[in-house]
């Protein structure tokens, strides 16, 4: 990791981090959850930062990957746990973080867990610590307070223009993971925590789409399909979207785009993520860089 990059990690997280802080401040009973989003997301784009991936706005059982759709006319529900994710990302290099609301008093306890265990598992991390560890950290923790973490969610490393770069960050003590945190490395380290059955499973619809890549010839598909396919793989490489911003250039057409796309293979599908026996899950993220022999947490100075 050379000194643009590390600065380039720094600044994303610095925005990140801003931009989290603002979006659960106005988190309100009744509040539109597109608003909140787009107000996050303009938020970002101010600061100078670009969108590493739709702001996440996911509620009680829905553990990730709800953003807002096109019109979206869902208010923040009495009582409801409300899990803000948001990601930057600064010349390709990401923050990803994330922190829960809860309007419901009486979720305090699950809130202070989760947020416990990430920052105890932080503290447990330097180079050379094994994944495992911080899992067992976590999950320690958790359980301690009579929660369990989300088995089947992960942190995971970053590169650039990559969320999940390839590393995987357990949540819990696995067994089957030998690998360790490594200088000049970035990291994303999010605990999930439930009073429910510790698993998610995909739900019955998506908001969150990515390209997978952009081929050199393309004769199957339609000119709107491809130009929607240069513009976002030109901007965004990988990195996931929302239908929200390219409804207004694409109109009606953007369903049958998608459809399209979906059929050559080209797009990637976020389905959103629900706990399965439907109880709420609480979520704490930060985005780590280990840098000549330090760990520092981009998204936590602001
Ligand atoms: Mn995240
Ligand atoms: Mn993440």
């Amino acid at each position: 990791m050379d000194e643009h990059e590390f600065e380039s990690y720094m600044k994303a997280g610095e925005i990140a981090c801003r931009a989290l802080k603002y979006g659960t401040s106005i988190v309100r009973e009744g509040a539109r959850v597109l608003e909140i989003a787009q107000s996050i997301e303009s938020m970002i784009r101010s600061l100078g930062g670009d969108l590493a991936f739709p702001v996440n706005i996911s509620i009680n059982e829905v553990a990730a990957h709800y953003t807002p759709v096109p019109g979206d006319e869902l208010r923040v529900p009495p009582g409801a746990v409300v899990k803000i994710d948001v990601g930057v990302h600064v010349d390709g290099y990401i923050a990803d973080t994330a922190a829960t609301v809860s309007l419901d008093p009486s979720r305090a306890s699950l809130l202070d867990a989760c947020r416990e265990a990430l920052e105890r598992g932080l503290q447990a991390v330097s180079p050379g610590t094994k994944f495992n560890e911080f899992g067992r950290v976590v999950e320690t923790v958790l359980k301690s307070r009579g929660f369990k973490p989300v088995y089947n969610l992960s942190g995971h490393s970053l590169d650039r223009y990559t969320i999940h770069a390839g590393d995987v960050i357990p949540n819990y003590r696995d067994i089957r993971c030998f690998s360790r945190f490594r200088d000049g490395r970035a990291y994303a380290l999010e605990p999930f925590a439930t009073p429910g059955s510790g698993l998610v499973e995909d739900g019955p619809y998506i908001t969150i789409y990515a390209i997978r890549y952009s081929p050199k010839k393309v004769r199957s598909l339609s000119e709107d399909a491809k130009r929607f396919l240069e513009e976002v793989y030109s901007t965004r490489k990988s990195l996931p979207f929302a239908t929200r911003w390219y409804v207004d250039s694409y109109g009606p057409k953007l369903e049958s785009i998608l459809k399209e796309l979906r059929k050559s293979k080209l797009l990637i599908e976020y389905p959103v993520l629900i706990e399965r026996s439907r109880s709420v899950v609480a979520q704490f993220e930060h985005t780590i860089v280990l840098y000549k022999g330090r760990v520092y947490v981009t998204t936590a100075q602001c």
